[in-house]
């Protein structure tokens, strides 16, 4: 596991944002800080509720499309950019190792407790792929992607909607930078 994120700095950059966001009108809090182990777990327990459309259409969208995007980008490297508990990554997973050319799974998050799960549960369901997890935030360790491969990006859960549209314009614009050209992106609709 690759850690761009020591707890000491993120203790530095949550008091930064705090001070930043309570002074402003109106208030704000960036919400890459609702995602610690418990918030993650919320968040979890949230794409439970029958009213949480988002995940179901999803999964359903997953489904139906997984071996077709598989075989449109037959990648060997899969990497999700807040990746969560990687649980509908299965479908995208599964898909990619039908074709014969998945290799290597990168999830990236800024919550360690979710990421170290997760992979570990990865790992299980996948021993012959390796699993290289990232911690760090993607608005600041895009650059820091394990490089190589054939990589299929994924953005699933609406996470793009964490950012602002200006904030979204240099994620995007980064993520461009930094893609290889065999790069191909999978995004989950905004909610
Ligand atoms: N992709 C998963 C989780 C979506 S919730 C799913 O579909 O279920 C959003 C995830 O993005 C959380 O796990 C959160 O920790 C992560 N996240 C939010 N902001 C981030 C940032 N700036 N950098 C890295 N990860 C971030």
């Amino acid at each position: 596991m690759d850690r761009h994120l020591a707890p000491s700095e993120m203790r530095d950059a949550l008091a930064a944002d705090v001070r930043a966001g309570l002074t402003s009108t109106p208030k704000t809090l960036p919400p890459k800080w609702f995602y610690d182990a418990r918030g993650s777990e919320l968040f979890s327990a949230i794409t439970d509720l029958p009213e949480y459309y988002l995940t179901r259409r999803e999964r359903a969208i997953l489904e139906a499309h997984a071996t077709d995007i598989a075989q449109q980008c037959m990648a060997d490297t899969l990497i999700e950019l807040g990746s969560g508990t990687s649980e509908k990554t299965r479908l995208l997973l599964r898909a990619l190792q039908a074709t014969g050319t998945l290799r290597r799974y990168v999830p990236f998050d800024v919550d360690a407790t979710v990421l170290t799960t997760a992979s570990a549960e990865v790992a299980e369901e996948f021993p012959e792929i390796t699993v290289h997890a990232v911690v760090g935030d993607f608005e600041r360790h895009l650059p820091l992607l394990p490089a190589g491969g054939r990589r299929l990006v994924a953005v699933l859960g609406s996470t793009i909607g964490n950012l602002s549209p200006i904030q979204r314009a240099s994620f995007l614009h980064v993520l461009a930078q930094v893609s290889h050209p065999a790069t191909a992106c999978c995004w989950a609709p905004i909610s």
